[in-house]
């Protein structure tokens, strides 16, 4: 469903995407897993449309999205994928179902179809009962539910997620990944998401892109990597025990 061929990026000269392969089926869960600054977000920019890669092409199915060589990029709005940050970025004027509406009413989808959609995901993010409520009314996991059903309404075929969970406090982390992969099984849609956090890949990821300085050191199935880490940087940053 996606597949990169030897996506570069340069800002200024300086490669910070570097020759990355690879891809996964529909449905797949897809892991970039590194330390900070090692490209991830550029990575998962260039996926959504937000930077245009250097070199390489991307594909989503059949559809090229961008290609360096030629200078390409489809505009990201027409890429069928949807993302969501760390931060939620809500219009805190709007209420929540106004929130998950706005990019109903961007893509012009008719009134009846709107409120179908909205249900929907407010039902299945488990928030149907803060509809009429404001941002700054509900809590930050709360809002974090809001900026998830705003993705979904849509139904993109890819959804990418950069560090959404990392603004939560430890318990609410937990109960958010079996929420999002739950929201990810419910919706079939492919997902690409971006951590630092090892036990986070682990548990959460069908695929696992391991990165180090722009490069991808290993793609694999988590428990492939714990069991043949293919160098010591893998071996060291998925914490295989000693
Ligand atoms: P990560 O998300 O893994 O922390 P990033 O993709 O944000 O890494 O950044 C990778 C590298 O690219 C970093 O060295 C960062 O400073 C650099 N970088 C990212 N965006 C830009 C930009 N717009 N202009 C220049 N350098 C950038
Ligand atoms: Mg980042």
């Amino acid at each position: 469903m996606i597949s990169l061929n030897q996506v570069s990026k340069s800002f200024a000269g300086t490669r910070v995407v570097d020759d990355v392969s690879f891809s996964v089926p529909e449905g797949a869960f897809l892991v970039l897993l590194g330390p900070s600054g090692c490209g991830k977000s550029t990575m998962l920019r260039m996926l959504a449309g937000l930077e245009q890669p250097t070199g390489g092409q991307i594909r989503f199915g059949d559809m090229l999205v961008a290609d360096g060589g030629s200078g390409f990029a489809l505009p990201p709005a027409r890429r069928d994928a949807g993302l969501v940050f760390q931060s939620y970025a809500l219009w805190p004027h709007m209420t929540v179902a106004g929130n998950i509406d706005w990019p109903l009413k961007v893509a012009r989808l008719p009134a009846e179809e709107r409120r179908a959609r909205i249900a929907e995901a407010m039902e299945m993010l488990g928030i149907t009962q803060l509809a009429q409520r404001y941002p700054g009314e509900i809590s930050g996991g709360q809002q974090q539910r809001v900026a998830l059903a705003r993705m979904i309404a849509p139904r993109p075929k890819v959804m990418l997620f950069d560090e959404p969970l990392s603004n939560l406090d430890a318990t609410l982390r937990v109960e958010m990944r079996f929420e999002l992969l739950k929201v990810h099984a419910a919706t079939g849609a492919t997902s690409v998401y971006v951590t630092h956090d090892q036990v986070e890949a682990m548990t959460m990821a069908s695929h696992v892109a391991v990165m180090n300085h722009g490069r991808i050191e290993q793609f694999d199935a988590p428990e492939r990597l714990l069991a043949e880490p293919s160098s010591a940087f893998v071996a060291g940053f998925v914490g295989t025990p000693a």
